[in-house]
């Protein structure tokens, strides 16, 4: 049952008792209390202003290619900040770009005007925002190393600036994750480069993409699964959690309609009669099985939303 309405005068769109479904890459997880979609940074704040002065619980998605959102769906409203038409803007050496901007339009545009080096993050799907908030990554580099500073409201309705270090930024990882404050613009310090050569190193991480990944506008899954391992090597090196997942035949895994991608063993997919629970169930096992033979548990990369059968006692929150 919807507790609240939402004024016209916010002027977004709100989709009451609503699939999540169709905003994730997955292409699964049932019902919100509701789906307001934004896109701007005022947007947001006057749609967050108005959940908390209405004590309405709510979580923020961006593409929502990093989420299993449960088949039981979620007992709150969800806000999708996400959009199809990029807001970036060019300050000197500096990009400032709306967290709902997507991650593509902002490398696509950095490549455009000369300035690097996002090249590695070429193909990576998602919004700037939800970049920010895992730390997204590939090729041994990182979306915090490029950030200067973000512009944040908090889950009270603050808003605040905050440099990148305040960020806390680990591999795959930023405070926001406990915090859950969300990104609604950044600033990205990035250097003049030859645009031939940029142009070049993205057209090749795109290709090695195509190689190694599923195509997610075609195939249902959210990249890799399990976060790779510190192993203590030298220069916090880690070893890919596809290794260790090998090694244990995880390739040959099926829970129901969630099965191992048969070109990585760290990605997870699911067919026409896969549930968000088979995710949950296939990625238990495989971590049980690196656990059984490998004695380290491996962390998820990946976001439950919302209850599974198995969920920790322990874990209240939404997104976990
Ligand atoms: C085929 C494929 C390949 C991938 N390859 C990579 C890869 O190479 N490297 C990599 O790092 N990831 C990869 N991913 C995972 C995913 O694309 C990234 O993690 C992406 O950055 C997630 O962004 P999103 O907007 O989809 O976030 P969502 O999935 O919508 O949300 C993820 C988290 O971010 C939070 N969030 C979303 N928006 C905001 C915001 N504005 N402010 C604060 N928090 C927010 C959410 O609350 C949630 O906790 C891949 C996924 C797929 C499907």
């Amino acid at each position: 049952m919807v507790e609240i309405k939402f004024p016209q005068n916010l002027s977004v769109n709100i989709q009451y008792d609503s699939e999540l479904a169709p905003f994730t890459t997955f292409k699964l997880g049932g019902k919100a209390k509701g789906i307001i979609r934004c896109s701007t940074p005022q947007q947001l704040q006057n749609v967050v202003d108005h959940l908390i002065k209405n004590i309405s619980d709510f979580i923020v998605i961006g593409g929502g290619s990093n989420i299993v959102v449960s088949d039981a769906g979620v007992n709150c409203f969800v806000i999708r900040y996400f959009s199809d038409i990029p807001f970036i803007e060019r300050q000197n050496d500096d990009v400032v770009v709306f967290g709902s901007t997507k991650l593509e339009d902002l490398v696509s545009f950095s490549v455009d005007q000369g300035l690097g080096d996002l090249s590695f993050a070429s193909g990576i799907p998602g919004t700037v925002g939800g970049a920010i908030c895992g730390n997204a990554g590939a090729f041994g580099k990182q979306i915090s190393e490029y950030l200067r500073s973000v512009s944040i409201i908090t889950r009270s309705g603050e808003l605040k600036e905050f440099d990148a270090e305040e960020l806390c930024f680990d591999y795959r990882d930023s405070i926001l994750k406990r915090t859950q404050d969300i990104v609604l613009s950044a600033r990205f310090s990035l250097l003049p480069y030859d645009k031939d050569i940029l142009t070049e190193q993205r057209v090749k991480v795109l290709g090695e993409r195509r190689k190694k990944h599923p195509d997610w506008k075609k195939e249902r899954c959210a990249g890799s699964f399990f976060k790779n391992v510190d192993c203590g090597f030298p220069e916090n090196k880690r070893k890919s959690a596809g290794c260790f997942l090998d090694e244990v035949g995880a390739k040959d895994l099926r829970v129901n309609g969630a099965y191992v991608f048969e070109k990585h063993a760290n990605i997870i997919m699911v067919d026409d009669a896969g549930k968000a629970q088979d995710i949950f169930d296939l990625s238990s096992k495989m971590d049980m099985l690196v656990k059984e033979k490998f004695d380290f548990q491996l962390e998820r990369e990946v976001r439950f939303v919302g209850d599974f059968l198995g969920k920790p006692k322990e874990i209240n929150n939404v997104i976990w």
